[in-house]
């Protein structure tokens, strides 16, 4: 929590806006280095397991990693004057602060974080025959004490189920973006940077280059950063789900996590989480164990990425975000 006096702040933030704005409007924000992490890893961390025990016995570890290095070589060939680090190249486990540490150490501009989703399955079940039972027939004979209790047995013929887990239905690819109450933590991973935090302009004012957010208006600042890191992650969730669109696969939206994405929050830069699949829907466990699945997903996710990088760095955008406090 932040105490800051509502009328300091709204004083503090008008003067912060004119005195940054034309900082952010004149330079571009270059997209620099982006984070890609494989999710889960190592014999401690499969993630989600496949459906198909027999065929593929899959897991979610194999199918991240898989997608992340395809996904590392195709930004590096669309991007070359891009810093691409992911966070593990091999079947490793990794602690989430580990994840988050390597992105935040080298000041990555993107996190992306790949995933596969899994869904709860249902129990079906399905004739497979019949079999007999035999049952009784009670019948009474005589009265009062003579009473006789007669059972008579018969056979009845009745059908025989086999009780199966019913696939899963759902699929597709649906993007992840922290929620918005949990902007907080993204504070803390904001402040943790002060002293050597680079202003979002890239070469800017040595004033800004040595500020202190653990002052007041130091963390004024440092939540103009998370609500700036907000926007651009919901850019690049958007925009990863429109290229998601244009496939033959369903887009499942962009959404926020009532649970908090911890690694989303602890990294110090926009951040998306990517369920690339269902690994317990038949189709899309198929389709992300594929070589053509995931090459196709990382061109996917790479297409978006591209967009997004013309428009951050394009000064355009950089006009349309600051026009609330830019006077014309
Ligand atoms: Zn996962």
């Amino acid at each position: 929590m932040l105490k800051v006096k509502p009328i300091a702040l709204l004083h503090f933030c008008f003067l912060l806006s004119v005195f940054i704005t034309p900082v952010f409007a004149q330079s571009q924000k270059k997209l620099k280095t982006i984070v890609v992490d494989a999710g889960h890893g190592g014999a401690k961390d499969p993630g989600a397991i496949g459906q198909y025990e027999n065929s593929l016995r899959s897991k979610e570890k194999d199918i991240t990693l898989a997608i992340s290095n395809k996904l590392v070589a195709e930004l590096k060939k669309q991007l070359p004057d891009v810093n691409i680090v992911p966070t593990r190249t091999t079947d490793i486990y990794q602690d989430p602060k580990e994840k988050a540490n390597i992105a935040n150490e080298v000041k990555g501009d993107l996190f992306l974080c790949i995933h596969a989703d899994s869904g709860p399955l249902k129990t079906g079940k399905r004739q497979i025959g019949t079999h007999e039972v035999t049952r009784h027939r009670i019948t009474y004979k005589g009265k009062g004490r003579k009473k006789k209790r007669i059972s008579t047995p018969y056979q009845v013929t009745v059908p025989l189920y086999e009780y199966f887990k019913l696939p899963l239905t759902r699929s597709g690819t649906s993007v992840w973006i922290f929620a918005a109450h949990k902007t907080s933590d993204k504070l803390k991973a904001i402040m943790k940077e002060e002293g050597d935090f680079e202003i979002e302009t890239g070469e800017a004012d040595s004033a800004f280059n040595n500020f202190d957010f653990s002052t007041p208006e130091g963390k004024v600042m440092a939540q103009m950063y998370a609500k700036r890191y907000q926007e651009k992650s919901d850019r690049i969730a958007t925009l990863v789900n429109e290229e998601v669109e244009k496939t033959h696969r369903s887009a499942l939206g962009v959404n926020q996590r009532q649970k908090g994405i911890w690694v989303l929050q602890a990294t110090n830069m926009p951040a998306i989480l990517i369920e690339t699949g269902f690994i317990n829907n038949p189709e899309d466990e198929r389709y992300l164990n594929s070589e053509k699945g995931q090459q196709e997903l990382a061109e996917v996710i790479t297409r978006a990425v591209v967009r997004y990088k013309q428009i951050i760095e394009s000064h355009k955008a950089n006009s349309t975000s600051t026009t609330a406090s830019t006077p014309r």
